[in-house]
């Protein structure tokens, strides 16, 4: 049961519904399956469609990254080394210098923008990759939410000024915010992140948080403001209209698949196992034919309907599978709920004869009947779903907002959601806040300090992954 406990629902559902299996025997690293990977190529090819609307140029970069590359940002790779997993050798031989597996791409990719960038005509230069990167975790390790192998797509920019800068942060925000609203019918807000928790090397980070059915708020995508610091160091200048040399202003960003695909299951699931949204189901529509074997002829007759269905679906370009293996249909329904499928169709004698299909909600269980002349509406249903979806995880995420007053009322609603509540500035009372909780974001309006009980300003606080 997904409410009692939810670590082992998931746990279960993910082995259950073939998303990964997790006995790879690397810790931290998994093997994605089809039904996993069908879903995180769905959402990959979305967000790469609309980054290329947007005048990114896909690329792709090698996946190690020299030492003295990695190392020439000193904020950047400070807050990585720990992290870095090296290539030391070659066969047997030392390596003569040491070459890091990529933990984010910004060194590699900026090397490259030195060479590309000479003038402002060169910019903006808008580029995006969806590749594996690799952090060695020290914290305890999820499937999908925190590994050491774990699959993105980074985007990368430079700029002219600091403003065109910042307009491509809001458009990356819309971006993203398509992928994770429209397209994946999750909620999230976006909080700028306290000093302490910027990305290494970053002067502004926004991050996409969503919440988790077991309360706490799960970081699935992140925007930064770069500023010049990486530009400095890795010389990327370009000439100015009149002559003059300056450096670029850079943004980066990235959503996790993963991170993703395990919100996507976690908020929408429920007991009986996946609920998908159509767009990223792998199978959108079941065909269950209904055989009673009172005669060759008939059951023929219904397999036949079955196809005829299927086929007028896949000419829909509806991803649609009819199921005529042996189980009595009460298990393949009961199989294709748990793997999620969006809609099931159940065609027996009497839908043969009036030409009509039985169809039934994952999302909502409601059974109803169609025209087979009608199949042209599926669309229609599948947006219908899509958006009860949206709304039901909307309200899910609403119901998660808490305000306390003092550190004993944030531990109250510790684990059950987002909490605002205020902090005074000072390091020590932040020390404490996060002794119990993670900061988000601290805002600008006045709110006590929970802790200290001086005049600060709003934060929101939240157990998270
Ligand atoms: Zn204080």
């Amino acid at each position: 049961m997904k409410k009692q406990n939810f670590s082992e629902w998931y746990h279960q559902i993910l082995e259950d519904a073939e998303i990964i299996d997790m006995r790879y025997p690397i810790k931290g690293m998994l093997v994605y399956r089809k039904w996993g990977l069908f879903i995180i190529r769905q959402m990959q090819r979305h967000l790469e469609k609309l980054l290329e609307e947007s005048g990114h140029e896909p690329c792709l970069f090698p996946v190690l990254i020299p030492d003295d590359i990695l190392g020439k940002e000193t904020e950047h790779i400070a807050g990585f080394e720990e992290q870095v997993f090296w290539v030391t050798h070659a066969g047997v031989n030392p390596l003569e210098r040491r070459l890091a597996l990529r933990p984010t791409s910004e060194t590699s990719i900026y090397e490259m923008f030195s060479l590309w960038i000479r003038s402002h005509s060169d910019l903006p230069l808008k580029v995006h990759q969806s590749v594996a990167v690799y952090r060695y975790e020290t914290k305890h390790t999820r499937p999908l939410i925190r590994g050491r192998e774990f699959l993105w797509n980074e985007g990368h920019s430079a700029h002219t000024s600091l403003k065109d800068a910042k307009e491509n942060i809001e458009e990356i925000k819309k971006i993203y915010g398509d992928l994770i609203r429209e397209f994946l019918c999750l909620s999230f807000r976006i909080n700028k992140r306290p000093e302490w928790d910027r990305f290494p090397g970053a002067v502004d980070t926004f991050a996409f948080d969503t919440l988790m059915p077991d309360g706490k708020t799960l970081q699935i995508a992140t925007v930064h403001n770069l500023g010049q610091n990486f530009s400095k160091v890795f010389d990327i200048e370009f000439e100015t209209e009149d002559g003059k040399k300056e450096h670029a202003w850079q943004t980066s960003y990235g959503p996790s698949f993963g991170r993703l695909l395990a919100a996507l299951i976690s908020i929408h699931g429920d007991d009986k196992g996946l609920v998908l949204p159509p767009k990223v189901a792998p199978i959108q529509v079941i065909i269950i034919p209904i055989l009673f074997k009172k005669t060759e002829k008939e059951n023929k007759d219904i397999l036949d309907y079955a196809k005829e269905i299927e086929n007028k679906l896949r000419s829909l370009d509806i991803r649609a599978q009819t199921d005529s293996g042996e189980e009595h249909p009460g298990a393949k329904y009961y199989h294709w709920e748990m793997k999620g499928v969006p809609l099931r169709m159940e065609v027996g004698p009497r839908d043969l004869k009036s030409r009509v299909i039985t169809i039934a909600r994952r999302d909502t269980g409601k059974r109803s009947e169609i025209k087979f002349d009608d199949l042209g509406e599926i669309e229609k249903i599948f947006s219908e779903i899509s958006d009860n979806l949206r709304k039901k995880a909307e309200k899910k995420f609403r119901e998660g907002f808490f305000k306390a007053k003092t550190l004993e009322e944030i531990k109250d609603h510790l684990g059950e959601g987002i909490i605002t509540s205020g902090w005074c500035g000072k390091k020590d009372c932040a020390e404490k806040i996060e002794d119990v909780a993670s900061i988000l974001s601290v805002g600008d309006s006045s709110v006590r300090c929970s802790v200290c009980g001086s005049s600060g300003k709003e934060i929101r606080v939240a157990k998270s992954y």
